[in-house]
Formats: C-alpha cells, structure tokens, sequence
C-alpha cells in the first residue's frame, strides 16, 4: 500500500548481510547511525545522572557552590514534586515552610495537617519542608533554615521559618507574601510565651530576596535561643523594617504552644566562650558559609498532608565554635 515508505524503512540485516558491517550501503548506513546516536544518548544521559547525583553538577545548576562535607555518594530516588494550585485565585506566591526538627515526632503528627488545612483554606501555595538534623551535634535551628532555604528549590519566593510546636488558631493571620518586609507572625503581643519587643521567633515570614540580603541566619548558635535574637540585628542591619500582624483580637490564645518544658527539655547549655559569643552579632557567617549535607530525602503524607523530610547531617567547625559539643 506505501510502497515507498516500506523502502525507507528497510534495516540493514534484511538483504541477509551482517548487521554490524554496514559499509558500503548508503541508506543502510542511516539506520545503523541512528542506532548508534541513540547509543550515544542513552550513555550521555547516564553519565549526566551519576555526575548530578554526586552533587557537583545538581549545585553547579542551582548556582549555589554549596560544599558537602565527606564523599559523595549516590542520590536517593527523586521525591514527588510540589504539587501547586492552577486556580489564579490563588495568587502567584508560593511559601516554603521551614521547619527546624529534631525529636518532635508527636507534634509534627498534628502540625503537618494543621498547617495544611489552615493554608490551603486561606489559598496560601504552600510546601513543607521539615529540616530534620540528624548529625550528633547540639541543636541549631539557624544553620537548618539556612540549609532548608538552599534545599527549598526555586518554586518557592518566600520562606516561614516555623516551629513545629507553634500552630496558629486564628485565620485571619496573615500568611501572604511579605513584598515591604520581615512579617513576624508570632508577635510578642500574640505568643503566649515571650512578650520582648525585639523577639523575632516562632514563626518569621521573608520574601528569599530579603533572606539572601541577610545572609540568612547565623551558623554559630548551637543549643537553644539567641539565633532569632542575632537575626533581628541582621534585620535592622539590612536596613529592612519588620512588620507584625494588626487587628487581631484574640491576644495570647492566637496559637496553641504545643510544649511541655518537662517533657521537652531546651538544652539551655552555655559551654565555655559561648557566654559571651552568644551575644554577639556574627557579620561574616550566614546563608553563605552553613555547611551540611543532605542525607535523604523522603515526601511523606501525615494523615493526607504532604511534606519533604530531609535528613540534614550539619557540619561543626569546632575551632571557631567549640561549644557544638557538650565536651
Ligand atoms: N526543635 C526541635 N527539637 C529540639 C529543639 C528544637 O525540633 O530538640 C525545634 C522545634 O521546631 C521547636 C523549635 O525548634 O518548636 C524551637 O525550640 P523550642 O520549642 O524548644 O523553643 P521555645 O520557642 O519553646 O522556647
Ligand atoms: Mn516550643
């Protein structure tokens, strides 16, 4: 019936010769490139895998020259991507919600789906990434977020750096994306806890333009406080004004503070110099310099609300802060 296409398509082998010598035949040789192209691709595309998942080529991509401590080793299966909403009337932001962890495992089974329902109701594109540190040193809540907002991708233009325990009630709080500046959410007049008018902790919203002009957080605090305290000197610092929520009528029931300080003991530890450094404001180190590797990374649903937990193995100069060990 198509007698001319049915010539076109002629392989090498059917006149009987070799199907590895194709020499000397023309339109055979076609076909035989082809396959030989295909070949070439296929390894090429192999090659580009094993490369991305030592990392160099995945940073060099993302441009962020992030060094990884210890070798490389092969990348664990791509998780799920984001699912974001198509309906417009979402607006064009999306949030990554940074969840410093470690050890929280009761109250991160109520804050995924918490925090799910409550953004998904107020149309806030949202993903949650819980920065779970899995190295042995002490906590440090700052170096996570500098590590989530690396790890966070390029989808996201606004991070909330979120504790686990702290879920807010009212949902008239504003969780929209902070265009004129820092947006402290859980503002001293709301958190049922500390009422300082410099506390900039619990839960902190910032545009990533905003969050690269502060170089982050600092690498330095490890153990519990200060970090917030030295960011909202970095705030000032870059000359940027914090805002705060107006209007709401609800005071210190405006969030439900998941925490039993006996239960969940803060290490409140002050090894050595870190008396003093604690108070300090660190102008070199920050977004630029945190140093940790990602050891897996694994999308999960916790009662129908999806996030990504990433195992973060952070690195610890122990010259210039000694105290991230408790000897
Ligand atoms: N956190 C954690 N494991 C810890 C210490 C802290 O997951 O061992 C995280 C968690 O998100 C927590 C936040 O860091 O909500 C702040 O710590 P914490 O609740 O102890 O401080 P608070 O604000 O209650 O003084
Ligand atoms: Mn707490």
């Amino acid at each position: 019936m198509f007698p001319s296409r049915r010539k076109a398509a002629q392989l090498p082998w059917e006149d009987g010769r070799s199907r590895l010598m194709p020499s000397g035949l023309p339109r055979k040789c076609s076909v035989f490139h082809l396959f030989v192209a295909c070949l070439l691709l296929g390894f090429l595309s192999l090659l580009w895998l094993q490369l991305s998942c030592s990392g160099d080529v995945a940073r060099a991509a993302r441009g962020q020259g992030q060094e990884t401590p210890g070798p490389s080793r092969a990348c664990p299966p791509e998780p799920p991507r984001e699912h974001w909403e198509e309906d417009e009337s979402w607006g064009p932001h999306r949030l990554a919600v940074l969840v410093p962890f470690r050890e929280r495992f009761e109250e991160l089974l109520v804050f995924v789906p918490h925090m799910h329902r409550f953004l998904s109701k107020k149309k806030i594109q949202h993903h949650i990434y819980v920065l779970n540190q899995v190295d042995h040193f002490r906590f440090n809540r700052a170096a996570l977020i500098n590590a989530g907002f690396l790890e966070s991708g390029n989808s996201t233009d606004y991070i909330a750096m979120h504790d686990v325990d702290l879920l807010p009630l009212n949902e008239e709080l504003d969780y929209g994306f902070p265009e004129a500046g820092p947006f402290h959410v859980a503002s001293p007049e709301l958190h049922p806890l500390y009422h300082y008018k410099t506390y900039v902790g619990g839960i902190l919203l910032l545009s990533k333009q905003h969050y690269q002009l502060c170089n982050g957080m600092s690498n330095r605090f490890w153990g519990w406080g200060r970090e917030d305290d030295e960011f909202y000197r970095r705030i000032k610092g870059a000359g940027l004004q914090l805002f705060r929520p107006s209007g709401i009528t609800t005071g210190y029931k405006t969030f439900h503070h998941l925490h039993d300080p006996a239960w969940r003991k803060r290490d409140q530890k002050r090894i050595a110099a870190q008396k003093q450094e604690q108070f300090k404001v660190d102008r070199e180190g920050g977004l630029s310099t945190v140093k940790y590797r990602v050891d897996s990374r694994t999308a999960l649903s916790v009662g129908g609300a999806p996030c990504t937990v990433l195992n973060i193995l952070l690195d610890c100069d122990k010259a210039a802060t000694p105290w991230c060990t408790f000897s």
